[in-house]
């Protein structure tokens, strides 16, 4: 990696003040910021290469359309796809995950089980509560340990010949938790069930490698890995995603049509129906190239020990509590903390006022809050261009905040 000031050099989102105080911005796991690289991408499509992709005969819309299926074969190489046939560009983690649950890659009967966890994310969750809804399968949760880690025991225990779906998360948005993916689609396979992983807090933190976890779907997000919004990935298996309906219908998904029926497109293009987010995709392209010019493995140690510092700092604290699991293996950057009992959206907007942005609230976990007996957390996320200092400052911020809402008889 860079020198961390070369890096900083590269965002200039993070150069601004907030309430007149140096931005200090820890809510990278809400959306990282953008380099340079990437908002130049962006202007350049718009200003020289904005064409339609997939069908101009010119000589523009061919460069375009080679452009955007060269991030294809980006993405299957980040990801250690088998083939860019298995990437298909969609709106994000949410609509990915969606299209994991509803596209037919499974199809269920009453009774029939859906395995979740506890920590999931509403994007993870409500799917499959509405595909339970609609079938009559029955969704079951896997519980957590004290630790705030995926409990082992209650995964076996409660995965059967019955289970057909497990859909867990790589790693947690709220406790931090890295989830051992292979080691769950392993065991989830030999029950024949599908195994469907919200990759959105792995994605450009950690090495993903789709071929080692051996799931059958990963779904993920560009706007969290420094690419633009309105842009992620379905990964699927070949086979998975040739079982797979699509969810959309209309132009360019196509093969041929007559007047009463229609041929598609094979794997992946039949999913992609109309005009693409071209210029997310090419942004994506260019924020996989500066992710791995910065080297994910480095990215990977450099916010781990950013997260074991803060969680340790703020652990250190008297009224704090710190939520996950407190060894750095086991953890991405996500550090999430309540004061006392303050409200956590009280405690974020002191740290507002001095400049520093973190997110209050249920992270859309409500299960998990259920869990930790708590309306919400504090939530801070780092990124690899997070500075030492940036996250002592948060550490001194809360202490204050605690003896001020001390002093005044809070908290
Ligand atoms: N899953 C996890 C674990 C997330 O953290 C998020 C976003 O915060 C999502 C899914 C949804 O991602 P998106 O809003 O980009 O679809």
């Amino acid at each position: 990696m860079q020198s961390i000031n070369t890096v900083r050099a590269d965002f200039p989102f993070l150069t601004q003040t907030m309430n007149g105080h140096p931005l200090i911005y820890l809510d990278n796991a809400a959306t990282t910021q953008k380099p340079w690289p990437v908002l130049q991408a962006l202007r350049q499509y718009y200003t020289q290469e904005n064409v339609n992709v997939h069908r101009g005969g010119y000589a523009r819309a061919a460069a375009t359309t080679a452009e955007y299926e060269g991030v294809r074969m980006q993405v299957a190489r980040l990801i250690n796809a088998s083939s860019a046939r298995e990437i298909v560009f969609t709106k994000g983690t949410t609509e990915a995950l969606n299209w994991a649950a509803f596209g037919g890659a499974v199809s269920l009967k009453p009774q029939d089980e859906i395995l979740v966890t506890v920590m999931e994310h509403h994007s993870n969750l409500v799917p499959w509560q509405i595909l339970a809804a609609r079938t009559g399968a029955v969704l079951r949760f896997v519980e957590l340990t004290t630790a705030g880690t995926l409990d082992w025991v209650d995964f076996q225990r409660k995965l059967s010949t019955r289970t057909r779906v497990v859909a867990v998360s790589a790693a947690s948005n709220v406790l931090g938790t890295v989830n051992p993916v292979a080691a769950i689609a392993r065991t989830a396979h030999e029950v024949g069930a599908l195994v469907v992983v919200d990759a959105a807090q792995a994605i450009g933190h950690m090495p993903v490698d789709v071929q080692k976890w051996g799931a059958d779907f990963v779904a993920f997000s560009g706007h969290k890995m420094l690419g633009p919004t309105g842009i992620g990935v379905l990964w699927g298996q070949r086979a998975v995603l040739e079982r797979m309906h699509p969810l959309e219908y209309g132009g360019e998904m196509i093969s041929a049509v007559t007047r009463n029926e229609t041929t598609f497109k094979e794997v992946p293009w039949c999913f992609e129906g109309g005009t693409q987010n071209i210029a997310g995709v090419i942004g994506l392209g260019k924020a996989i190239r500066y992710l791995e010019q910065q080297g994910i493995a480095t990215i990977q140690a450099r916010e781990q020990r950013l997260a074991a510092r803060l969680a340790a700092g703020l652990r250190a604290l008297p009224q704090v509590t710190v939520y996950g699991p407190v060894s750095g293996e086991q953890r991405n950057g996500v550090v999430a903390f309540n004061v006392g009992s303050l409200h956590a959206h009280d405690v974020a907007t002191v740290l507002d006022a001095q400049g520093t942005a973190v997110r209050a609230g249920h992270h859309c976990a409500q299960v998990l809050m259920d869990h930790l007996g708590v309306p919400g957390t504090v939530r801070a996320s780092v990124a690899f261009y997070n500075t030492t200092a940036e996250v002592d400052a948060l550490i001194t911020q809360v202490e204050r905040t605690e003896a001020f809402f001390k002093k005044h008889g809070m908290g």
